[in-house]
């Protein structure tokens, strides 16, 4: 049995090692590489995907899991190594390797044509990409297996356990509740930053004294320019994020970075006794969320937060923001517009965002919307549920990355982390009474200092909703979120 434990721990540490390594191709090829390296880039992804794959799934490997699977562990790390394990095993096992590699090349070249066919507002020139990678999620969930809809394969990518029938039962109560919200919201004009430009520099120095407060560690990670912001990770101690900046727009990339943040300070967090094995790491996507939102909404729009940095923004911009008062920061930053883009959402439409794109990518796969009549079926849902016209495909149905790599099922995994996020935040300020206090002075980590024990230390010993459960002594429902945004957005004190 030891001898099994040690060559599965050897085993998982160069899993973990391989994994880690696409994760510096990939963060190189959004943030360095040139537009010729791409092709190239694509078969080096896909040759060390591929070698993960093979040890990941060898039959040695596999025998050795599955005998320690059947010795009674105690209830410990080992134990909980040997489920998790077990448990990627199996998924992993389902789709064939070839299946993989074509899986993965697919996702470098559909990334690769959405990027040009977005620049030229061309969804012709992306549809067969997207057409594939649906295809693609469709043979997968085959593979995999589901009860009730291939999308629940899907899911279980990004949200283990979660159904579209759950989050069907979720999001529709919750959009109407938006809706009705978006409606209540009195459109508070009146205010915009002066005009640009902005600029980058005096932007980033303002940004860093926030991400360091929050307990961001410039010697264990960085922040670059990428199109599509996002956190990766090298190591525990280099963790890294991307924004971008708009000069129009001196806040845009705050919110960018610290929801970055909220995720790089998670991964940061992970126990290190368990590094280079799957106990390590985030049990869902909902929960990273959870962390990234808390840090990014309910932390960096509250009015205390703002008491704090209204000062450091006026500096970081001499004599710009002079006649600007904190009110009207405050109101600005809690604005309801609804608006094109996902990323650039208020907190309350966002989710309305979130739960078009679940409604769409659900009927795309389960074969009731066809990949040609996408554009059209977004703009009607857009009207719809937002009241907008969408004037183009670049902001319509190719604004986001997601879909061109692949990634089908992730989309929930936003409004999941606002609902846990909201959840647990509630439970954080009950606990935390003179957390409005440390806000104004800049004590940022005591949010951070209270989330290590209870979520990222934790990594993959629980599952997202027990977590959550074991935090608000309940199961979560969407009412935490409701009510604050109810609080924040119709009228009353953010
Ligand atoms: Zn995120």
């Amino acid at each position: 049995m030891n001898d099994d434990l040690e060559f599965v721990r050897r085993r998982l540490g160069e899993l973990h090692d391989l994994k880690l390594t696409i994760n510096l191709l990939e963060w190189d090829m959004e943030v360095l590489m040139p537009p010729k390296g791409a092709e190239g880039r694509g078969r080096r992804i896909s040759t060390v995907a591929a070698l993960h794959h093979r040890l990941g799934t060898e039959p040695a490997y596999a025998k050795a899991l599955e005998r320690l699977a059947e010795c009674a562990l105690p209830e410990d790390d080992d134990a909980a190594i040997v489920r998790e394990a077990s448990y990627d095993l199996k998924r992993a096992s389902c789709l064939p390797e070839e299946f993989v590699v074509e899986m993965s090349e697919a996702h470098t070249r559909g990334f690769n044509a959405w990027r040009d066919a977005r620049a030229k507002n061309d969804f012709a020139a992306f549809r067969p990409h997207l057409e594939k990678n649906v295809e693609l999620a469709r043979r997968a969930a085959e593979y995999h297996g589901y009860d009730e809809s291939p999308y629940d394969a899907a899911l279980e990518n990004f949200e283990r356990g979660m159904t579209a029938s759950r989050l069907r039962a979720l999001f529709a109560p919750l959009a109407e509740d938006l809706k009705r919200l978006v409606a209540k919201s009195e459109r508070r004009e009146g205010f915009a930053f002066p005009k640009g430009p902005w600029p980058v520099a005096a932007q980033q120095a303002f940004e860093r004294g926030v991400l360091r407060d929050m307990g961001y560690d410039f010697e264990a990670g960085r922040v670059d320019v990428a199109p599509h912001p996002f956190c990766t990770t090298f190591d525990l101690h280099d963790v890294r994020i991307t924004t971008r900046y708009d000069e129009s727009d001196p806040l845009s990339s705050l919110y960018t970075v610290m929801h970055e943040a909220g995720h790089a300070l998670y991964e940061a967090g992970f126990d290190p006794d368990a590094d280079r094995t799957p106990l390590a790491g985030a049990p869902s996507l909902g929960i990273h969320e959870c962390n990234s939102r808390m840090w990014e909404n309910l932390v960096g729009r509250s009015r205390p937060f703002w008491e704090r940095y209204l000062p450091a923004l006026r500096s970081a911009f001499p004599g710009r923001l002079d006649g600007l008062s904190l009110d009207e920061v405050v109101r600005h930053v809690n604005r309801v517009e609804p608006t094109l883009i996902r990323v650039e959402a208020d907190e309350v439409t966002y989710n309305l965002h979130v739960v078009i794109r679940f409604e769409l990518e659900l009927a795309m796969i389960e074969g009731t919307l066809a990949v040609a009549d996408l554009p059209d079926v977004w703009n009607a849902k857009y009207r719809e549920y937002l009241g907008i016209d969408v004037p183009d495909d670049r902001d319509g149905c190719m604004q986001d990355v997601h879909w061109s790599s692949g990634l089908i099922g992730y989309f929930p995994t936003y409004a999941l982390g606002n609902v846990y996020a909201a959840e647990v935040y509630a439970r954080f300020r009950t606990e935390t009474p003179l957390w409005d206090d440390d806000l104004r002075a800049g004590r940022l980590t005591t949010l951070l200092d209270w989330l290590r024990p209870r979520i990222h230390r934790v990594g993959r010993r629980k599952r997202a909703e027990s977590i959550v459960r074991d935090i608000v002594g309940r199961e979560p429902t969407a009412a935490a979120l409701v009510e604050h945004l109810t609080r924040t957005h119709a009228g009353a004190n953010p």
